[in-house]
Parts: C-alpha cells; structure tokens; sequence
C-alpha cells in the first residue's frame, strides 16, 4: 500500500479531509487546485466566521434526487469523529445556543490555515493553478498538469458543485465524471434567496424582521416547511437564515410545475384572537388617530402602509370607525402575509448545488464508483444536499473522511 499513489481533484473541504487522513497515514497524495489557494469557498461560509457542524443532525437534514447516503456515511465518521480530526488539526470549537458550531476563533481562516498547515506539515503535494480539464484511465489514472504527467492508482474528485462560482465550483467535476461514464442528476441551486412577486419588494428592501414564515403549495394548500427566525427582504424579493433553510425545497418544485406560496406570520405568539383584543385596545385608546398612526409602535413602521393595503384597509381612516371585517383582514395580514415565489436567485448567490453525481452509481459505505475501481467522490460533487447550518461542510467532512479510510482499507 505504501507505493501507492492517490491523486486529488478540487482543495475544498471535501479533498483536503481526505488528502489529510491519507498523508497521516503515508500514503503518496498529490492534490491539484485550480485556485492559488485552497480552501475559498471555505472563507465565505457562515459570513466568515464558517459554520462547520451541528449538534443537531438528522438524515431529513439532508436531500437528494436518487438515493439519501448520508446516515451510510455519517454513521462512519459521526459528529463525535469530526470534532476530534477538527481538534487535531488544532482548531477549538464552539457550540451556540442554535447547535451550531463554530471554531472558537470564530474566522473561517483559522480552518483553511488550520487544513493547510497540516497538509504541509504532512509534505502533501499541492498543484496550484491546476485546472483539471481531462482524466486519463487505463490501469492508473493519469492526470496531465503543470506540464508533466501524474499517475496514480486511486483518483479522488471533490471539485464541488458550481454555486458559488467564483470560489472555484464552477461544475468541472460533473463534465469530468461524465467522461468517466457517470450520470449527473440535473443541478438546481440550494441555500438560495427567493425571487417573489411581493408588490411591495422595493418598499420593503432592507427590512428584517423576525417572523414565522411557511412555504405553501397554492393549489393544495398543503404546507411544505415552516421555520422560524429572520427574514430579510430585497428588492428582487426574500432573503435572510429563514428564507435560506425554506429554499432548500423550492427548486426541484418549481421544476415540476408546482405553484409555491410564502406566507409570512409577523406574530407568530399570538393567536387570532390575542391580535385582535389587543388591536381593539390600541384603536379604541386613540380612536382619532387614523388608522396608519394607531400602528405605530406596535409593528415595524415600514410595514404599515403595505399590510393596510393588503389587507385592502383605507390607513387615513380614523381608527375609531374601523370594522370587524376590516380588523379581521388586518388580523390576517399580520399573520399570514402571502406571495407567491417565482424563482430562486442566481447560482452567484447560492450556496450549495442540488444533483450531480448519481449515487445510485457510488457504493454508499465507501464512496467508491459502481463503474471504475479506485475511483472515488466526495463532497458536494454528489447529488446529496444539506440544510443550512453547517450540515453541507458535515457532508464535506465526513464524505472526505470516508473515501480516505476507503482507500486505507482496500
Ligand atoms: C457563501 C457560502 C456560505 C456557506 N456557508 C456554509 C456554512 O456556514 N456551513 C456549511 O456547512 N456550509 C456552508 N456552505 C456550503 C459549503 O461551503 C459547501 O457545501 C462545501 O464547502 C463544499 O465542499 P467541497 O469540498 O465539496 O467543495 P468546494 O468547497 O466547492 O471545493 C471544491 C474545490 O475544487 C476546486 N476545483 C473545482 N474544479 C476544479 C478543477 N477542474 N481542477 C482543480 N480544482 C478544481 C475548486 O477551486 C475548489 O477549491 C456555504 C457556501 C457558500 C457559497
């Protein structure tokens, strides 16, 4: 074993946990990089402060288009495993009150300095500036970069998804795979702002607010998910860690047609009743104040005029002369302010890809490929998609984790 060689594609997460667990262990690892440097889509995870895990992981955090790997994997390189090779490479974690967690010196930095360190320490060889473009495959793999020729006889891709482009991921790993004769499920982007048809998108850019917000199918009426937490609106539409987490069913839906409400509960501690007894007292209180002024103070400013019009109330008019159906539509506005989603934003924005790689074709206890011995995947390349909160770097880990004791144990 010791002679062998194992070529890695792509310096994200994924390929520098494998690359790592490797070279610990003295295997010959060289790791081609397109990018001058690893580890940047690492950088801008979780607003730079790079959400690593969750103490709270379940395999519904976790979705895929053929067939859910994640527990097969996972349950091989748990949370536990994860923090112990995180703390090994000499990052401290913390836990938040979410689940959350973060490296202690909460900057994504610290974790690709902290990858890279132990590469070197391990005498990994890196090829910056290498753009995989072809794979050859005979008895070895060979992989032309650099101007010379590298063979090995394991190949590993964890080239990414291509959300995010810029970071690298622009979707080579899926044409690089084909070539291999693996089937690619279609992509759509995840973890993703939501394009609406909210009239009052521009009035409300900027605004956020914590609400209670369900995605709807309109036709059945069905709720599809609900979370709680902060929304943010945009000129385009939805934004914020509550529209993020709801996008994470909204591509593959639209794709096939289904019509997807987002209803918006500004109050979610109160019930109807509680909002209107309590409206009754603000309006009866100052029953010359229109209607519009009666609200101040009660709910964002910003919010007013385009929930009266919503809920089709005249704001001019004196809060004393209100009626019960205008309150009721108010009431109902308040708690369930809806419209429909058009599209989820660009690929730019999104932070992790649905589809790629089958995994009906990949063994789902080793990573291996059904097709060609020795070829492996791991990461985001596979069509295995996480919720927001740091279960995609999970995936990524425990994913790179496992192709490595794959190959340790073959
Ligand atoms: C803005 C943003 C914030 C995020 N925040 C979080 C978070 O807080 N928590 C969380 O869990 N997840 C987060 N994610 C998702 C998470 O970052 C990814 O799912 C994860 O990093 C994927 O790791 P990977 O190693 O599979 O792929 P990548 O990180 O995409 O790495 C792939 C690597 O392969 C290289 N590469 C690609 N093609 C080639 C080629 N042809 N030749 C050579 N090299 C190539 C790329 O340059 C890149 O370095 C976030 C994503 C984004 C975009």
């Amino acid at each position: 074993m010791a002679k062998k060689k194992i070529l890695i594609i792509g310096g994200g997460m994924a390929g520098m946990v494998a690359t790592i667990l490797l070279a610990k262990e003295g295997l010959k690892v060289t790791l081609f990089e397109r990018n001058d440097k690893i580890g940047k889509k690492i950088l801008a995870t979780g607003n730079g402060r790079c959400n690593l895990t969750n103490a709270n992981i379940k395999p519904s955090n976790y979705h895929s288009s053929t067939k859910n790997i994640f527990q097969d994997i996972f349950c091989q390189f748990d949370l536990e495993k994860t923090l112990n090779f995180l703390n090994d490479l000499g990052l401290e974690t913390v836990k938040l009150e979410s689940g959350k967690i973060y490296p202690q010196s909460m900057q994504a930095m610290s974790v690709v300095k902290a990858l890279l360190f132990y590469a070197n320490e391990l005498g990994v060889e890196i090829i910056y500036n290498s753009r995989v473009k072809e794979i050859f495959h005979k008895d070895k793999f060979c992989i032309k970069a650099d101007k010379k020729s590298f063979y090995g006889e394991y190949l590993v891709i964890t080239t990414g998804g291509k959300s995010y482009a810029s970071s690298g991921s622009s979707g080579d790993g899926y044409i690089l795979a084909k070539s291999l004769g693996h089937s690619i499920t279609q992509q759509m982007p995840s973890i993703v702002q939501l394009v609406t048809d909210n009239p009052y998108n521009k009035s409300l850019k900027g605004l956020r607010v914590d609400v209670e917000a369900k995605l709807i199918n309109q036709k059945s009426g069905n709720l599809i998910r609900k979370e709680y937490g902060e929304i943010l609106f945009t000129d385009y539409g939805i934004s914020g860690p509550v529209t993020l987490q709801l996008s994470t069913m909204v591509a593959p839906l639209l794709k096939n047609g289904t019509i997807l409400d987002v209803s918006v509960n500004f109050f979610p501690n109160f019930s109807f009743d509680n909002l209107d007894e309590v409206l009754i007292k603000r309006l009866t209180k100052f029953p010359l104040r229109t209607i519009e002024e009666s609200l101040n103070g009660f709910i964002n400013q910003r919010l007013i005029i385009p929930l009266l019009k919503y809920a089709d109330v005249e704001h001019l008019k004196k809060a004393g002369n209100i009626t019960k159906q205008e309150r009721a539509r108010l009431i109902s506005a308040f708690k369930n302010y809806t419209f429909s989603v058009k599209d989820t934003y660009t690929w730019d924005q999104a932070q992790v890809t649905k589809g790629g790689v089958s995994c009906n074709e990949i063994y789902e206890n080793t990573l291996e490929s059904k097709l060609i011995k020795n070829l492996y995947f791991a990461g985001e390349i596979l069509d295995i998609d996480g919720d927001c909160g740091g279960y995609n770097l999970q995936w990524a880990i425990s994913s790179g984790a496992v192709v490595a004791y794959s190959i340790l144990n073959s």
